[in-house]
């Protein structure tokens, strides 16, 4: 008889069904209208009604399913019902055809830790650069990001009539990332993504001492991951604080599970584990291929700047 499939193989599962209802919502606010736009730390760190009331949708979700997992999502909401038509419930029976990696057929719910970005890219979203908006997912195990989902609610959205609006990508570490064709940037040919809307001096100085022959400006933390593993950048590259770890969590497992790498700017690995500090005070730099080509040639000016 077939065992029954492991804990970490039904939590992507969920996850993959409660990201792709995520993604509705966002797009069921973006057409109502009304964003409900507030300022957190200033105009450059925005949250809307999507922001809310996916993370409500995500981590009542997953809680009632799995109520021994630490939960923790960007948004700080104040604790109320979450109505029911916020919950999902499904699972996407695909994921479990596919055998759990074997160093994680064991792992308990006490021992996972989930980082919840309900909405990456809020600012993209509110100036109607839908595509740059991503639903964030990601598992860690001993501090490590192992899995993740990643919803894009608006992809397909300027293809025309006929094409599925929407699409999720998942991926667990030993096992490989799905929903996507991977397609590297041909060899010595180095595009750099960054930051459109948290930029700055030492984030631009960075970039140019890089030489890079161009340069993608797009929003969002997922969706520049996505830039990687669909071959449109070469490097991940954001040498400034700013980006959580609800942001790197999910990008990070489904780079890594495809061979990529994900670090801070001084080449450090990040740590998911539930009591770590949220702020990825040391920037980002991310690549599918290559990634000693960029680590060694960011200036010791801008690794001095950005302190772990
Ligand atoms: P970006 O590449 O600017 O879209 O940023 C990726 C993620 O990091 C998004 O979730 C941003 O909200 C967050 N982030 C980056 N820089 C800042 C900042 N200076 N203030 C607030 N959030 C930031
Ligand atoms: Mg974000
Ligand atoms: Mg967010």
């Amino acid at each position: 008889m077939a065992s029954s499939p492991c804990l970490l193989m039904r939590l992507v599962a969920s996850s993959y069904s409660v990201a792709d209802k995520a993604g509705k919502l966002v797009r069921n606010v973006m057409s109502a209208g009304d964003l409900g736009i507030v300022e957190k730390t200033g105009a450059d760190d925005l949250q809307t009604k999507a922001d809310r009331m996916v993370q409500k949708s995500i981590c009542t979700s997953l809680a009632r399913k799995f109520p021994h997992l630490t939960i923790i999502g960007e948004e700080d909401l104040p604790s109320s019902d979450v109505e029911e038509d916020l919950i999902e419930a499904g699972q996407y029976n695909e994921i479990l055809k596919h055998c759990c990696p074997a160093q994680y057929s064991n792992i308990k719910e006490e021992e996972l830790v989930v980082w919840v970005d309900p909405l990456d890219g809020t600012k993209e979203y509110t100036e109607g650069l839908l595509d740059h908006v991503t639903v964030l997912i990601g598992i860690a195990y001993e501090g490590k990001a192992i899995a993740g989902v990643i919803n894009q609610p608006f992809y397909n959205y300027e293809a025309g009539d006929g094409a599925v609006l929407g699409r999720t990508i998942w991926g667990i570490l030993g096992l490989g990332s799905f929903g996507f064709q991977l397609k590297e940037v041909p060899d010595g040919n180095h595009i750099i993504t960054t930051t459109r809307s948290h930029s700055s001096k030492l984030v631009n100085d960075c970039i140019a001492a890089l030489n890079p022959d161009k340069v993608v400006r797009v929003g969002g933390a997922g969706n520049k991951i996505i830039q990687l593993i669909e071959g449109h950048a070469s490097a991940y590259v954001f040498a400034s604080p700013g980006c959580k770890k609800w942001d790197t969590c999910a990008p990070e497992a489904i780079l890594h599970a495809v061979g990529g790498k994900l670090t801070d700017i001084h080449g450090n690995a990040f740590q998911y584990h539930k009591e770590v500090k949220h702020m990825n005070s040391a920037g980002v730099l991310a690549t599918l291929r290559n990634y000693d080509h960029y680590a060694t040639r960011i200036p010791h000016a801008v690794k001095d700047a950005l302190v772990p």
